[in-house]
């Protein structure tokens, strides 16, 4: 199976669970997120990693209710993974620090922290809270910030019930674009 075929599957197949606490499933905020960031003129990576950034909540396997007992899934830290082996650090790198990226925003504009959804600041708490201002300064030093924090911003806009955004099938060609010495056989 090609990562390609990989990708569409997990989407198929699990992307229809529901996001959890959003009107959106978890296919359509991936599709609205990958739109947003073409419609940003982002480069091939960015948008790759705006469509998989939350492709760690198909792979552990844990009910989409986990922030509801208290659990962090750290789906951040198993969607890099899974993506480093498969499209490389440019692609990976802002999906593992998205979450991070949330942190920072509500650390540096208040009014992005009172725009969150409830269902965000649930999960904010759980993920540590706001950053501490060293822990913001610390996180602009990173090679990926600005991308990282651009992904979080299409992530809180991508969750429109109903949004007519181009279907997965229209990323297969980007997709092709895996490293092919890591497609799975
Ligand atoms: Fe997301």
């Amino acid at each position: 199976m090609t990562v390609t075929d990989e990708v569409i599957q997990l989407m198929m197949q699990r992307g229809g669970a529901a996001y959890f606490g959003e009107p959106v499933s978890q296919r359509e905020h991936a599709l609205q997120c990958a739109w947003h960031a073409r419609q940003a003129g982002s480069p091939r990576e960015l948008v790759l990693a705006a469509l998989l950034h939350d492709i760690g909540h198909l792979l552990h396997g844990l009910p989409e209710s986990a922030a509801d007992d208290g659990i962090d899934t750290l789906h951040e830290i198993a969607g890099y993974e899974w993506i480093l082996a498969r499209f490389g650090p440019q692609v990976a790198e802002p999906v593992r620090h998205h979450v991070a990226a949330k942190r920072y925003l509500c650390r540096v504009e208040p009014e992005y922290l009172a725009r969150l959804s409830p269902a965000s600041i649930q999960s904010l708490e759980l993920q540590g809270g706001p950053f501490s201002e060293d822990e913001a300064r610390e996180f602009e030093t990173l090679a990926c910030y600005r991308e990282a924090v651009m992904l979080r911003r299409w992530d809180d806009e991508a969750k429109i019930c109903g949004m007519a955004v181009p279907a997965l099938e229209e990323y297969r060609q980007m997709l092709n674009s895996a490293w092919p010495q890591y497609c799975s056989l």
